[in-house]
């Protein structure tokens, strides 16, 4: 397999690298970023500037940002409304990132590292892979699982790409990729397209799926020609990160419209975020609106438990109870599944009263699909309403 790989585009990535390291820390200078023919096209805005455009104090933005980088598209600052509001909390530093005291936080919570065969692909379900296939986003979501990369990006090699490919072509197993990040719509469309094309000459491969948040963060990244070129690889599907209605615009409407013209089946990705999300009106909005653009709302995703970002941890009760309160209000087709991915990589399991085996003083133990059990930590006094809830034991 690795001699399918077209050297002419890993040659022409190579080339284009200062696109695939977007999303190291920059310092004061602002970010560039490189459309999709590798051309420099807009840059990023810096966080001296975010401060200083929105009045805030510069200091504790950048002590955050020394140690988790500031990454924000012109078009995702130009949605925030005013300084706290709902994309202002998912992508401004916040000071609590840095609290030591999060004694459930874990620096690669879903055990991606060890459940790695080969560097950025991993291989957590039998017949799926993730393979990681750039470290840069458009945003950087303060709540991020793989936040631990930022500023030790793994950028993809040559070599790694042909491990990859051969990993996944012994394992006949394997019928399901998902090109992840990062965001995979920040390559160079060429180098994604030759990534699908190397995918597609393995038999076994059946699905290709792309998980991205650009649609929404930076749309205009998202052309005619783009989507038409990732239709090409059928079937294909494309789950996208959205998080709140106030990231639709005209921009992202035309985005989803590119895609879904082009036949590529659209998903939503939700993560259930405190004081961002966390309300049934909001959610409501979201999926319902989600369906116009037509992208079918997906998961409804409980907080990962990633170091520093427990002030974003909803209670295991909340995605649950929202669903309850929009059945019947909305189309069914617009609620998600609501899902944790349960911690050390043991996979995602649907939040409900059959995945929860017992329940402990200050946490829920799930079991997945192989009879694995992994902790999620409850809030205080919550024990009672998860019980109810889930009628769990
Ligand atoms: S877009 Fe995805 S990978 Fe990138 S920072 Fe946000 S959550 Fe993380």
């Amino acid at each position: 397999m690795t001699g399918g790989f077209p050297q002419r585009t890993l040659k022409r990535r190579q080339s284009n690298r200062q696109s695939m390291s977007a999303g190291k820390p920059t310092g004061t200078v602002e970010k560039r970023v490189w459309d999709h023919k590798g051309e420099n096209v807009d840059p990023m805005i810096s966080v001296e500037r975010f401060a200083a455009h929105w009045r805030v104090p510069l200091e504790p933005l950048a002590a955050v940002h020394e140690v988790y980088p500031f990454v924000l598209s012109r078009h995702f600052a130009g949605l925030i409304t005013s300084p706290g509001d709902a994309l202002w909390r998912q992508v401004v530093p916040d000071v609590r990132e840095l609290d030591a005291l999060d004694p459930f936080g874990l620096q690669d919570p879903l055990g991606e590292e060890r459940r790695s065969p080969v560097p950025n692909l991993v291989h957590r379900y039998p017949d799926r892979v993730l393979w990681i296939v750039t470290d840069a986003c458009a945003v950087h979501c303060r709540f991020c699982t793989r936040k631990r990369r930022w500023s030790r990006s793994m950028p993809l090699t040559e070599d790694h790409v042909r491990a990859a490919l051969d990993y996944i072509q012994k394992n006949p197993s394997v019928r399901d990729v998902l090109l992840s990040g990062g965001d995979p719509l920040m390559l160079p469309v060429d180098f994604l397209e030759a990534l699908c094309a190397a995918l597609r000459e393995i038999p076994h491969v059946r699905i290709l799926r792309i998980g991205t948040r650009v649609p929404f963060a930076d749309p205009r990244r998202v052309t005619p020609s783009v989507a038409r070129r990732l239709a090409a690889f059928q079937p294909i599907y494309i789950n996208i990160h959205v998080n709140h209605p106030q990231e639709i615009s005209p921009e992202s409407r035309e985005a989803c419209r590119f895609l879904a013209d082009a036949g590529i089946p659209l998903g939503s990705q939700t993560v259930l975020l405190k004081g961002v999300n966390d309300d049934a009106a909001v959610l409501g909005t979201l999926f319902t609106e989600l369906l116009t653009l037509r992208v079918r709302p997906y998961y409804l995703l409980q907080m990962d438990l990633m170091h520093g970002t427990a002030h974003f941890r909803t209670p295991l009760t909340a995605g649950p109870q929202l669903m309850a309160a929009l059945r019947h209000r909305i189309s069914g087709l617009a609620i998600p599944q609501v899902v944790v991915d349960l911690p050390g990589g043991l996979g995602k399991v649907p939040l409900t009263a059959s995945a929860v085996v017992r329940l402990e003083e200050d946490r829920a133990v799930f079991r997945n699909a192989a009879g694995e059990e992994a902790a999620y930590p409850l809030e205080p006094g919550e024990e009672e309403r998860v019980r109810r809830l889930l009628g769990a034991r």
